[in-house]
């Protein structure tokens, strides 16, 4: 795959990139590996204090930033604002945080003194995809480099000019050279440099074979990984749900981000006694959508970010409709310019279909109609993936077993599942392992070390 800034909305090649050769990826291992050797010994507050000033950065040219997204990989310009102040947030969250969190914890044990302390690791590698440009890679940056490790990007081949962008905000914000360096490079560069001595951990947002790739391989090396993979998530509706909230939260939910959200609600499981309203509320809703130019303050719904995702959704559809699935609403692809798909509904998913077992990554919502909580429970959990889940109801019961018996990274009642720099953010099953965010995530690239003095 080349590495290409090419506009989805419209078709149009922005600019192309060759990639780095052997030497150069050489150069800024080395780079890399030097830079460790005194970064790491730098305190919580200088990290933090340049932390500060890449979260400045963010926010006063959240402008520019936002306008980079939008042109490489089609996100309605709104949201790519709010992405950019999302990632002023992590980097201040850590900026501030990461000294209690990697604070030395006391244990009383039979030595004089007896404590764990928490040392960073070495040069991260960070395989990350285009669906959150910065902010997948600003919630891996901000606790890695709080933690005093240093990062490699391999950002995704249609992003480059967002990765270059993160680069220069922490150059700019006064980490030292080395400490940040985006790789641009494909995937098949991406064996070499995990084996690579100089590069001590992993961590891959992304696809699951692309997981299953990089997990293999660093496996052998026995390097530390962290995987956050697709997910199918399902967002439960009961009896007792406010049903008009959950209509609007689920719409957004669906299609956040042109419905490319690892975390977006993908399976709709709705109880028999208001599936007829839900489904009535939901289509009219999604009908009502405003899909077009993403650089349009008033668009909901901008293109896919590339023709081959666009491919991948319009058989999946085509797929499931074979199969017996029924299209309430949309169903094809737009005609004109660009990788824009109608905001789809399909109901009646059989079994065997790409709609029931496979992650759909665009604005395609599946409803599926339960006649109990235990029916709901076994559908939501009826996949491979685990990563976020969401359950609309207002009976304490419910919720404790809805807490309790979904398999999944995180359970929201009565919300739809979003991440936060205050909180662990992760999946189980094929979604992947590891924590990102909050106080586990800053915990996943350092050595946690036992000291015992007599
Ligand atoms: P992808 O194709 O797996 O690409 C992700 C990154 O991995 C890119 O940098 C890609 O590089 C690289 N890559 C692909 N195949 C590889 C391989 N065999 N070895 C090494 N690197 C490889 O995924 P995507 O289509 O960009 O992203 C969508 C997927 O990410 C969805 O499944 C979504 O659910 C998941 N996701 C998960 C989370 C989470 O937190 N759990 C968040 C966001 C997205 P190239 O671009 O050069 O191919």
């Amino acid at each position: 795959m080349s590495i290409a800034s090419i506009n989805p909305a419209t078709g149009e090649t922005i600019k192309t990139f060759e990639p780095l050769t052997e030497r150069l990826i050489d150069e800024k291992l080395q780079k890399a590996a030097e830079t460790f050797r005194t970064y790491r010994h730098t305190t919580f507050g200088e990290r933090g204090t340049m932390m500060a000033r890449a979260a400045e950065i963010l926010e006063t040219e959240k402008d520019n930033f936002a306008r980079l997204m939008t042109m490489e990989m089609g996100k309605p310009i709104k949201a790519a604002m709010g992405e950019a102040e999302k990632c002023a947030w992590v980097c201040r969250y850590y900026g501030e945080n990461a000294g209690l969190h990697l604070a030395d914890k006391l244990a009383d044990t039979d030595a004089k003194k007896s404590y764990v302390c928490f040392q960073p690791l070495g040069p991260v590698l960070a395989v990350m995809p285009w669906n959150f440009p910065f902010w997948q890679v600003l919630r891996f940056a901000a606790p890695a480099l709080m933690a005093g490790n240093v990062g490699l990007l391999k950002h995704a081949s249609n992003v480059p000019q967002c990765a270059l962008a993160i680069e220069d905000i922490f150059r700019r914000a006064g980490f030292p050279e080395g400490v940040f360096q985006t790789l641009l490079v494909g995937s098949d560069a991406v064996p070499r440099i995990i084996e690579d001595r100089r590069v001590a951990a992993v961590t891959l947002t992304g696809s699951e074979p692309a997981g299953r790739s990089v997990a293999g391989i660093a496996g052998k090396q026995i390097k530390k990984t962290v995987l956050e993979l697709g997910g199918s998530d399902p967002f439960i509706v009961m009896p007792s749900a406010d049903l008009q909230a959950a209509i609007i939260t689920g719409v957004k939910a669906r299609t956040i981000n042109n419905g490319q959200s690892c975390i977006a609600a993908k399976r709709f499981i709705v109880a028999a006694e208001i599936y007829d309203e839900f489904e009535r509320g939901f289509v009219e809703k999604m009908k009502a959508l405003r899909v077009g130019d993403p650089l349009e303050q008033a668009t909901d719904i901008g293109p896919l970010a590339t023709g081959r995702i666009l491919k991948d959704l319009d058989a999946q559809v085509k797929a499931s409709v074979g199969a017996g699935a029924l299209i309430l609403t949309g169903g094809k692809r737009l005609e004109r310019p660009g990788n824009f798909y109608e905001p789809t509904v399909l109901a009646n998913i059989p079994h065997d279909s790409p709609g029931y077992c496979e992650e759909i990554f665009g604005p395609v919502a599946l409803l599926f109609r339960v006649n109990s909580i235990d029916e709901a429970i076994d559908l939501a959990n009826a996949t491979t993936f685990g990563l976020g889940s969401a359950a609309w109801t207002n009976d304490a019961n419910e919720q404790e077993r809805f807490i309790e018996e979904l398999e999944a990274g995180s359970v929201f009642i009565n919300g739809m599942v979003a991440s936060d720099p205050r909180l662990p953010f992760g999946g189980v099953k094929h979604s992947g392992y590891g924590r990102e965010l909050g106080e586990f995530g800053i915990r996943e690239f350092v050595n946690i070390k036992t000291v015992w003095i007599k």
